[in-house]
Formats: structure tokens, sequence, C-alpha cells
């Protein structure tokens, strides 16, 4: 495939998630977590989904990656295949298994949307490591390799942080939601979301390439709407909710 083709493919992915930002944010979240809710279909382990719907991104990288090369990821793009993969890993297998989820279910449709979703991004940063991708040894200099890099860890830890916080906040086989609390807790509803949203955008800093631009900008797709929702989710279930906090940008929105 040439470069054009490529390209291309990466514009319609983006016009896509300009179309489900809209939707999301205009209409209603998607339906899982606090937000889940009958009429999309039969329903499955929320646990299990969890794993289901990450879990596959790991396989299509490395399998898009070999489609486009046969030779195994080297230098630069072994370590920014890898760190995709660590933050998946624990997407997959460590999240779930901490969730204090007893009995809750999320609907096979959104596993199913999920998995299309990482096929597609798999397939957008498999290919463009297997055949497009080439880092100068001076790239490890560079001040948008290392402020990525700062970010992405930044990001990553405020995210794991705070979705362990928010998991904690539930006694074991309890279900209900508290109000959080500390932290950035204390300025926003979501600090994981906005950790994650860190992550992605250090990731596609350190990478400097177009799949993992697009990536980031379909997390922003997906989570400011979800941070909108959250946050709202919050105030109409809590009187005493505290009024200054924001959704996701301390102070600002
Ligand atoms: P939430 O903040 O809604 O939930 C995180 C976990 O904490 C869940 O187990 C949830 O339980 C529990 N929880 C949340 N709030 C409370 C509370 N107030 N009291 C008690 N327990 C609580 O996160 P999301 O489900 O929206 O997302 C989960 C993770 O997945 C996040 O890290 C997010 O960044 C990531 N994600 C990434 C996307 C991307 O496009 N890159 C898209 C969507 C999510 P329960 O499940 O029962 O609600």
């Amino acid at each position: 495939m040439s470069y054009t083709t490529y390209q291309i493919i990466e514009a319609v992915w983006l016009l896509v998630a300009i179309v489900a930002f809209l939707w999301l944010m205009l209409k209603d979240p998607a339906p899982y977590g606090r937000h889940v809710r009958q009429g999309f279909g039969p329903q499955i382990d929320n646990r299990l989904g969890w794993v289901l719907m990450e879990a596959p991104v790991m396989v299509f990288l490395w399998l898009f990656y070999r489609l486009a090369n046969s030779t195994p990821p080297a230098g630069f793009i072994a370590l920014f295949m890898g760190l995709f993969m660590l933050h998946y890993l624990h997407r997959s297998f460590v999240f779930p298994m901490f969730m204090r989820t007893m009995g809750k279910k999320m609907p096979l449709a959104i596993v199913l949307s999920a998995v299309g979703f990482n096929l597609v991004n798999g397939f957008g940063l498999g290919y463009y490591f297997g055949i497009f991708a080439s880092y100068e040894p001076k790239w490890l200099y560079d001040g948008r390799f290392i402020g990525g890099m700062l970010l992405f860890f930044a990001g990553m830890l405020l995210n794991i942080y705070s979705d362990y916080h928010l998991m904690n906040l539930r006694k074991p086989g309890e279900t209900g939601y508290k109000i959080p609390a500390g932290g950035l807790f204390n300025y926003i509803s979501c600090p994981n979301l906005l950790g994650e949203l860190a992550e992605w955008a250090g990731y596609a800093l350190m990478t400097w390439s177009l799949p993992a631009l697009v990536f980031w900008l379909w997390s922003i797709a997906n989570l400011v709407p979800r941070a909108k929702a959250h946050h709202q989710w919050y105030q109409s279930h809590f009187s005493n909710y505290p009024r200054s906090r924001k959704a996701l940008l301390p102070g600002l929105w």
C-alpha cells in the first residue's frame, strides 16, 4: 500500500471520529459503566467485556506490523510498540481484575464496536510502524521525544492512580457510587480521563506519527463526551456534589 492510500484511510478514520464525537456529545453516552442501560441487545459480564474488548488490539498491532515487515521490531519502533502494549496489557488484564463490579453487565454491542475500533487502530499503528516509520538515533535527544515520553508516563500515572482511587471507593461487595475527593478530584470529576488524554498526547508527540495523532484525536472523541456525561451524572445524582468542580479541565470546563 502506498503512503498516500494509507493517509486516505487515516483521514477517513478521522472523519468517523468527528461524527462519533458529535454523536456522543449531542446524544447519549456510550452504554457501559454508570451509563449502562437496556436497549442495546444481549449483555455480558462487565469484567469479561473489558478483557474481550481491549486485549485484541495487541494482536492487531502485532499482526499488521508483521504483515508489513518480516523482521521483528527494533530500536524506537520496538519501544513505541512496547509502550502501547504496556498500556493495553494493564487495561486488558489488570484494570478489569481490580474492578468492584459484582454482577454488573455491559452490552455485547459495546464489546464488538470496541473490537472494531481496536482493529482499525491496530492496523493504523502496526502498519505504520512496520513499513513507514523511521527514526534516526538523534531522535533520542529531540524535545518531542523527551517531552512526549514525560507526558506519556505522567498521563499513565494519573490515569491509573485515578482509576484505582475510584475503584477503591467501593468496599468489597459494594456496587454503588460515592463522591470522590482528594487531589485533582477536588477540581475535576474525571482525572482518570484527563490522564488517558495526556498519555496519548504524549504518545503522539514522542512517535511524531499520523496514526498516533489520529488515535489521540479519537481518544478526545471518546473521552471528552464521556467526561461531560460523568460530570452531569454526578451533578444529577448527588445534591451535595461540589458546585465548583469542573468536568475535565481544572477551572475551565
Ligand atoms: P469511570 O471513571 O466511569 O470508572 C472507572 C472505574 O471506577 C469503574 O470500575 C467504575 O465502576 C468505578 N467508579 C467510577 N466512579 C466511581 C465512583 N464515584 N464511586 C465508585 N466507583 C466508581 O471510567 P470509564 O468507565 O469511563 O473508563 C474506564 C477507563 O477506560 C478509564 O481509564 C478511561 O480513560 C479508559 N477509556 C479509554 C477510552 C479511549 O478511547 N482511550 C474510552 C473509554 C474509556 P463502574 O464500571 O461500575 O461504573
